[in-house]
């Protein structure tokens, strides 16, 4: 059996990275494709589960899709900025 992705306790974990994601930052999740968004604060399609920084930069956000229950991570965020 061949393992694509991590899985943890609750479902698979996907790794999105923001360098690769073109226009305002929103993708679909990776299992059920429902569109997250950066800028979606109501908190009705995802959750930010974990907020990790490196010195005073952000650089990594965890999110759990609340459609499918996946978490995924995004990284990519101290590369912004730098084109
Ligand atoms: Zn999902």
């Amino acid at each position: 059996m061949m393992k694509k992705v991590t899985v943890n306790k609750k479902g698979a974990v996907y790794t999105i990275d923001l360098t690769k994601i073109e226009g305002d930052g929103a993708f679909p999740c990776p299992k059920c494709g429902v569109i997250i968004s950066p800028d979606d604060e109501s908190d009705e399609v995802y959750e930010i589960v974990d907020t990790i920084v490196e010195g005073t930069e952000l650089a990594e956000l965890v999110l759990q899709c609340k459609k499918c229950g996946s978490t995924i991570r995004l990284v990519g965020f101290l590369q912004q900025g730098e084109i």
